[in-house]
């Protein structure tokens, strides 16, 4: 039997789901005779096999898991499940996510960022194809900026060496306080360091940090 194509339906709420929260997804499942479900990398849930009516009511049913999609802000804090939990993990990707999720960070943006926390260097979560990525160094983290997938892919650059918690937090802040101040609307973190150049990037970054 040939599937019928995938559908993205909304946003996910939880980086994480519990057995009784697949039980649920299972069972909308069941109920509206969905086919096939994939979980997309940036934290979508898509579909296949619903027609239009069945994606109105399957929406409803699996509602407490959704978010609107975000926009000009910052859309994804995907963390792999890092140390404790991964036997390769050197890091505690969920604390550092947390504090991140908690930034108070100027808005609008000029477009969404995504934010990949990688627990060793084997990054799972595609950190270096993110707009702000973390992957673990010698002491702390490395971070990263400017990256993205899709058609047009742009590997980041090190825009910071051996962060901890508190320094990363604070390198992200002015990052975006950068990005939001001379990007375009509409422009992505990779389009907006292809255009500056990421030297230039890196010395308005200094006089920020340190100024
Ligand atoms: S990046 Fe490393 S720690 Fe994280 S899930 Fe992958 S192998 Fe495990």
């Amino acid at each position: 039997m040939s599937s019928t194509p995938f559908r993205t339906i909304s946003s996910l709420a939880l980086p994480f789901f519990r057995p009784d929260d697949l039980e649920k997804l299972y069972r909308a499942a069941q109920r509206f005779n969905i086919e096939k479900i994939r979980f997309t990398p940036g934290g979508q849930l898509s579909v296949s096999g619903v027609d239009d009516e069945a994606m109105v009511g399957l929406t409803a049913s699996l509602k407490q898991f959704m978010q609107p999609l975000p926009e000009n802000t910052i859309a994804a804090v995907s963390p792999c499940p890092g140390s404790g939990a991964c036997k390769h993990g050197r890091r505690d990707t969920a604390a550092i996510a947390e504090k991140i999720q908690s930034l108070d960070v100027q808005l609008p943006l000029p477009a969404k960022v995504k934010i990949g926390i990688a627990g060793c260097r084997r990054c799972c979560t595609m950190p270096r194809l993110r707009d702000i990525g973390l992957v673990p160094a010698a002491r702390g983290f490395n971070l990263y900026f400017g990256g993205n997938g899709g058609a047009s892919p742009r590997i980041s650059d090190c825009i910071g060496e051996h962060l901890g918690s508190d320094e990363i937090v604070d390198y992200i802040r002015a990052s975006l306080a950068i990005y939001r101040e001379h990007a375009r609307p509409g422009m992505r973190t990779s389009r907006y360091i292809e255009q500056i150049g990421i030297a230039d990037f890196r010395e308005k970054l200094q006089k920020r940090l340190f100024p």
